[in-house]
């Protein structure tokens, strides 16, 4: 079976947007407002040519269990079916305690992570990506899903992440 790739985040970081991007076809619904309860979703994935699966983690019930506890119980599911972990922080907001705590879950579980600063949509925001390397993660990929920026690079640590 192919390899697996789960794409955690807290919501509204562009996950789904840069789930479509990875696979290169508009599947993923994309949400402008965050929270909307999901199940997780499965794809088929190419990038020079090898083949991998994608798990957009979605899921939130925030009014069931909590932000916080369903962010975590995402992360955890997240790293036990997949291979290595995208996780995705929104760089034009920085990193918020529930992004750290899934951070801690993520290093606790041993598998490899690739770390998204996402919606870099110019220069100027690269900038601000920069304090991302203090997660301790390795180097922060700014990409913008929206309009395709830095894509190839992350898709490439992706591949040696699988
Ligand atoms: P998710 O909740 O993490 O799956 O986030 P979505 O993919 O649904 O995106 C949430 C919002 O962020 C939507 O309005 C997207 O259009 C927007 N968004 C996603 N990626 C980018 C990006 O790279 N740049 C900008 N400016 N907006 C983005
Ligand atoms: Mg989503």
């Amino acid at each position: 079976p192919a390899p697996v790739l789960a794409v955690v985040g807290r919501p509204n970081v562009g996950k789904s947007t840069l789930v479509n991007r990875i696979i290169g076809r508009r599947e993923a619904v994309v949400e402008d407002r965050p929270g909307v309860t999901r199940d997780r979703v499965y794809y088929d994935a190419n990038w020079n040519g090898r083949a991998f699966t994608v798990v957009d983690t979605g899921g939130w019930d925030p009014d069931a269990r909590g932000m916080a506890e369903s962010i975590r119980a995402q992360a955890e599911v997240a790293v036990t079916l997949a291979d290595a972990v995208l996780f995705v922080v929104d760089a034009t907001v920085g990193i918020t305690d529930n992004d750290e705590a899934v951070v801690r879950i993520l290093r606790a579980s041993g598998k490899p992570v690739v770390l998204a600063a996402n919606k870099v949509d110019d220069q100027r925001t690269e900038a601000e990506a920069y304090g991302l390397w203090n997660l301790g993660l390795g180097e922060p990929f700014c990409v913008s899903a929206l309009h395709g920026r830095g894509s190839g690079e992350m898709l490439d640590a992706i591949l040696e992440a699988l």
